[in-house]
């Protein structure tokens, strides 16, 4: 798809937990730009898959419910909602195990496709930050600002517990520390559009850092570029 340059946009990329969905909300409210979370988009296909209970070994199933899902997604009150097959589904891909099958079924090239073009249409008719894997290097080449957002293990497993916790799931701090792990050898060592820092990325380490003072960097960054 031809990406448009009438809009601008910001892509933030890196490894689960580093922060990039508080960040990238935060950044997009400051500049009044749609904040599109990519990863709430592949835990939707998870949970399609789980649903359906179709293997992700079945070429030819995994084929058929692409063509046959369909994955959109609308704004309430600025916050976008993911719709599988016109269900409201945010409620219900947050949980670890949501998590687990959005990385199993991103490493297939079908389901890639299918969401990396509803993401570029996206991009293509409005001013927006997006978080995700592969924004920067494969989705928005073009990106006005390109950050790759990272932190160490221990804080981004620390950070994801205290979060999960919040919301009231039960879960060890081990249970998440493997799960990060596990999550980001899987989406850096897959075939397609593997997690990795664009050549033209910026790269930040939140790890002793604040989410206000990692949105005033990126912002900083971003005002100079558009200056
Ligand atoms: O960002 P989040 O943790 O919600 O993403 C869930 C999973 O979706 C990631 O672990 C990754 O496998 C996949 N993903 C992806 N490409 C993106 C965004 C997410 O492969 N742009």
């Amino acid at each position: 798809m031809e990406i448009s340059k009438k809009y601008l946009s910001i892509a933030i990329d890196g490894p689960a937990g580093a922060g990039k969905s508080t960040i990238a909300r935060q950044i997009a409210k400051k500049l009044g730009y749609i904040y599109i979370d990519t990863g709430a988009m592949y835990r939707a296909m998870g949970l399609y898959f789980v649903r359906e209970n179709i293997s992700l070994e079945e070429e030819d199933a995994v084929i058929k419910a692409c063509e046959q899902v369909d994955i959109s997604i609308i704004f309430e009150q600025g916050e976008q909602q993911v719709l599988l097959n016109g269900e409201n589904v945010n409620g219900l891909i947050r949980s670890v195990e949501a998590g687990t099958m959005a990385s199993a079924c991103s490493v297939k090239k079908q389901v890639r496709e299918k969401l990396v073009e509803l993401q570029q249409r996206l991009a293509a008719k409005e001013n927006v930050v997006m978080d995700g894997r592969d924004i920067g290097t494969h989705v928005l080449p073009n990106a006005d600002l390109k950050v790759y957002l990272t932190a160490s293990t221990e804080v981004r497993a620390k950070r994801r517990y205290e979060e999960l916790i919040r919301k009231g799931e039960s879960v060890s701090l081990e249970e998440i520390e493997k799960s990060i792990m596990d999550r980001d050898y899987q989406d850096m060592h897959r075939d397609i559009s593997p997690l990795s820092q664009a050549k033209d990325a910026v790269l930040v380490d939140s790890s002793a850092m604040t989410i206000t003072e990692v949105a005033d960097h990126i912002l900083f960054l971003f005002s100079q570029i558009i200056a």
